[in-house]
């Protein structure tokens, strides 16, 4: 045999034991929707039940939202993560947003859901597991100062806003199934009270969460799970969320009928996080035909948290006005709508084209730590190119 003949064999076979090696990830990747249009999300966590002056807040971003229509004549949407009760001071019992204390709120809330900016989430009945906290104020002052007057939770410390982990000491431990399971039907039934329906998505609080949360969320109706691409379920003995379990894409399935959505892009204008950065994160999720979800807080807009409310806005506003200039075919949509465009396989949002959906897999294919790099020496990434470029 010679070396010319050699030489392809040799190279057919690195090729394959690549393609091979990386087999797993290659198809996920195939495998994960490829969504049309780009897609703007902005998710703001931690609203609900709290300080009254979150309707103040809620209103001014109703108004900018309303402000930016996408090609559609649709309004820009935020969905909202919502907590559904705060303790009474010693956390003696809790007001929900069904009290007369939380009115102005909850009036804010469904006014900008029924006129579509706002799509509702829950993030959870309370942004801390109750009996964590008591035990955790038992040598924490500053757990007693909050337990004295409770009212943002932003102030406890992080590992202590994790809901579903005990926390109370580090590291975490599992909490007992039934009781994850008693806890969940509680958050469900009161959101589905106070909303006339039961949640479509849920938005883990610090993203800590377990298969055991996940199946019971199932169980009552939750379709969509947010997640930043992986399961953390525990924090770990310096307080930092660990224990994963799982990596996760757009559309894979969880538990029982859920399926996940990836947001791993932020929005923290009190971070100093500027617009520029969302508009760039937007540009490449796009270009990978993913949705691009923005992960934002309450705590930009509540001068109580240390936000700046107007300029918070002001942020906002250029981030939508912006993404709509330089991405004329962009859509607004809420999570939940994703949802249900991943399941039925819809048209309008999901790339069905076979050649089109070969080309984004190549770019996706290539940011695969250490396969992109592998398959780009190797030539495989470049004659692919070459191949979807000539049957495009
Ligand atoms: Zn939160």
């Amino acid at each position: 045999m010679t070396l010319l003949t050699l030489l392809p064999i040799a190279w057919l076979a690195l090729a394959a034991g690549l393609l091979f090696a990386w087999r797993g990830s290659l198809l996920a990747l195939w495998r994960e929707p490829v969504f049309k249009t780009p897609i703007l999300i902005v998710e703001s966590d931690d609203w609900g039940a709290g300080p009254p002056v979150q309707a103040e807040a809620l209103a001014a971003i109703d108004a900018c939202l309303e402000r930016h229509c996408d090609a559609t004549g649709r309004p820009a949407v935020m969905t909202l993560a919502l907590i559904l009760a705060t303790p009474k001071p010693g956390m003696v019992g809790f007001e929900t947003l069904m009290d007369a204390s939380q009115r102005a709120t909850l009036t804010a809330i469904r006014s900008g859901r029924e006129r579509g900016v706002f799509a509702l989430q829950l993030h959870g009945m309370l942004h801390f597991w109750p009996d964590t906290l008591r035990a955790a104020a038992l040598d924490r002052a500053e757990v007693r100062a909050w337990l004295a007057a409770p009212e943002l939770t932003e102030r406890l410390p992080s590992h202590l806003q994790s809901r579903w982990t005990d926390a109370s000491t580090l590291p975490s431990r599992p909490h007992a199934r039934e009781r994850v399971e008693a806890a969940v039907a509680e958050e469900v039934a009161l959101y589905a009270e106070v909303f006339a329906a039961p949640p479509e998505v849920v938005v883990p609080p610090t993203f800590v969460w377990t298969r055991e949360v996940e199946a019971a969320w199932a169980a009552r109706g939750v379709r969509v799970v947010i997640t930043p691409g992986h399961r953390l379920t525990c924090r770990d003995a310096s307080g930092d969320p660990a224990c994963q379990d799982k990596n996760l894409r757009n559309g894979e399935h969880g538990e029982g009928e859920a399926l996940y959505l990836v947001r791993d892009e932020y929005f923290e204008p009190l971070l100093g996080q500027r617009p520029e950065r969302a508009l760039e994160a937007l540009a490449r999720k796009t270009r990978l035909g993913r949705p691009c979800l923005l992960e934002t807080h309450r705590g930009n807009f509540l001068a109580a948290a240390g936000g700046d409310l107007d300029g918070a806005l002001a942020a906002l506003d250029t981030l939508y006005t912006i993404a709509l200039r330089s991405f004329p075919t962009l859509r607004f949509a809420s999570c939940a709508e994703l949802g249900r465009a991943i399941r039925s396989g819809d048209a309008l949002w999901i790339e069905r084209n076979k050649r089109a959906r070969f080309t984004i897999w190549l770019r996706r294919v290539a940011l695969l730590p250490r396969f992109g790099k592998a398959a780009r020496m190797a030539g495989l990434l470049p004659l692919l190119n070459l191949f979807a470029r000539c049957h495009s």
